[in-house]
């Protein structure tokens, strides 16, 4: 693997991912390391998770509000500077100028200078699992808004006048990827992220054991490959 990591960054940062446990699962350790650093993380979660319930009698709306809560709880483990949770129903994400639109001006409201989101062309892990439609949306709606969306005063001009500015985007991290070129150590955030993700117990009906004995499989591989206890890849690219 070449490691192809832009210069590290400080600015604010703003997740987008398409359900409310996404981030901690892809990247709640990287995202619990940049808040210690005193980086300001934001999080946008595109849809409400209320499809997240394999039990027919579940109420979605109320397993929404139940989300919510989650992910607040999740992001005060993280140590988030905010989340915010958007309405659109689970599963039925699309990449429209609507959404759009809701991600470039949280992108202009925080100031990001670094996207974190999934890799959107990743759609086969293996032969055991194929990426969720919201998945595959979500990063499409991140790379769109980075650019040419934030930073081109020509995409939401109303905005302006509200006294946002337009935003460069330095840097755009995509987990869940295919094609990783960097490995971020996260030794010693490791258990943060694990403890993040405890929050969200409304997806762990069978207890957190899946995704402790997964998570740190997965953490321990990538951090072999650069000589650390854990590690999350990323598809890094530097666009500044
Ligand atoms: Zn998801």
């Amino acid at each position: 693997m070449t490691d192809d990591t832009p210069t590290p960054r400080t600015g604010p940062v703003l997740g987008v991912f398409a359900h409310p446990d996404d981030a901690e699962i892809a990247a709640g350790g990287t995202l619990a390391k940049w808040c210690a650093a005193g980086r300001e993380v934001h999080l946008l979660v595109l849809t409400n998770g209320d499809r997240g319930s394999g039990d027919p009698a579940r109420d979605r709306a109320e397993l929404a509000a139940t989300r919510l809560v989650e992910t607040q709880a999740a992001g005060e483990v993280l140590g988030l500077a905010s989340e915010q949770v958007m309405g659109i129903p689970d599963g039925e994400l699309e990449n429209t100028q609507v959404v759009r639109e809701a991600v470039i001006r949280r992108i202009r409201e925080v100031r990001a200078e670094t996207v974190l989101s999934v890799d959107p062309t990743a759609w086969f892990f293996e032969n055991r699992y194929y990426n969720h439609t919201d998945h595959r949306r979500a990063g499409e709606i991140a790379l769109d808004a980075a650019f040419p969306g934030a930073g081109n005063p020509h995409f939401f001009p109303e905005h302006l006048g509200e006294g946002l500015d337009v935003r460069e985007i330095h840097d755009i991290w995509l987990g869940w990827t295919n094609e990783p070129n960097h490995a971020e150590d996260v030794s010693g955030w490791f258990e943060r992220k694990l403890a993040a993700l405890a929050e969200h117990a409304s997806q762990l009906a069978e207890g957190i054991r899946f995704f402790e004995e997964f998570l740190t499989e997965e953490a321990v591989a990538a951090g072999k490959k650069i000589g650390v206890e854990h590690a999350e890849e990323f598809r890094v690219l530097d666009l500044s």
